[in-house]
């Protein structure tokens, strides 16, 4: 963006530009300070995506273009105060996330129900749901493409309040679900999925991705709750139901997802599985 005017105009044009080239307005704690590279989805999340050339394949379902990423996404954000209070949340989140995959904890209770569901237990509330509205968050304020579907609206400023302050949403503000994908029976954690939004009964919007394996769905709202049993959502007691679905779902022909199974993801898929082996 240029810098036509004086030092001091720039300053207060509010586009978040001061005088120096590498101070900006962190779009987290509103301060002019110098940004990171902020990843809008945590690097940590990609590990298992990489191939031998670190290269990963995110995967839009409304988006054509297939392009290969070298370091996640990420775009000046966030200061280094601000990523630091972020990833601490993170490192919670991926360490669950990878042994609910395993299905085996040190930390965390796991068992299974009948129908494929989990039972999860001991999940850290706190860290788990600010980690997950942290990055919805983040997929909102990005200007990348791949994350244009994710725009909150006036939700933006309440999860920025929310996250800064460290304001510990209820379990019934912005609840959350998570599923877990299977293919064939197995587990992938390499799959990283955008969704365009939907509305639950007209009313909710419903926000969803999948990062680990893992599908998360969103409830943007913070006053109305979905008339919905609580116990599908994640506890404050640290409780959390893990329903299990197959990935060959996610390709139905009224699917807007069937894209996951185009020629050019498969053959991506394809040589992913032979990595692994
Ligand atoms: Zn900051």
């Amino acid at each position: 963006m240029p810098c036509t005017g004086s030092w001091q105009k720039a300053a207060t044009s509010g586009d978040g530009y001061v005088s120096s080239r590498n101070q900006m307005k962190c779009k987290l704690c509103n301060e002019i300070k110098e940004l990171k590279n902020s990843h809008i989805i945590s690097e940590t999340f990609y590990s298992g995506l990489y191939d031998k050339k670190h290269r990963a394949l995110p995967i839009h379902s409304e988006y054509n273009d297939l392009s290969f990423i070298q370091k996640g996404i990420y775009e000046k954000l966030l200061c280094a105060d601000c990523e630091m209070k972020i990833s601490k949340w993170e490192v919670v989140l991926k360490r669950d996330l990878v042994d609910i995959g395993n299905l085996h904890s040190k930390f965390l209770k796991i068992s299974k129900h009948k129908n494929n569901i989990l039972q999860v237990e001991n999940i850290r509330y706190k860290e788990f749901k600010l980690a997950v509205l942290s990055i919805l968050w983040r997929m909102s304020i990005s200007s990348h493409e791949f994350f244009r579907s994710y725009s909150l609206g006036p939700y933006e400023e309440k999860l920025r309040k929310t996250l800064h302050n460290e304001l510990l949403p209820t379990e019934r503000q912005y609840p959350i679900l998570v599923s877990r994908y299977e293919l064939d029976g197995v587990f992938y954690s390499e799959l990283i999925l955008g969704f365009p939004p939907s509305k639950y009964e007209n009313i909710l919007t419903v926000q969803q991705l999948i990062i680990w394996g893992h599908c998360f769905t969103i409830f943007v709202h913070d006053r109305i709750f979905p008339n919905l049993p609580v116990d599908i959502f994640l506890r404050e007691s640290g409780n959390l139901y893990i329903g299990t679905r197959r990935f060959e779902n996610l390709a139905s022909k009224e699917s807007v997802l069937a894209r996951l199974f185009d020629k050019d993801v498969e053959t991506m898929f394809e040589k992913k599985i032979e990595w692994t082996k």
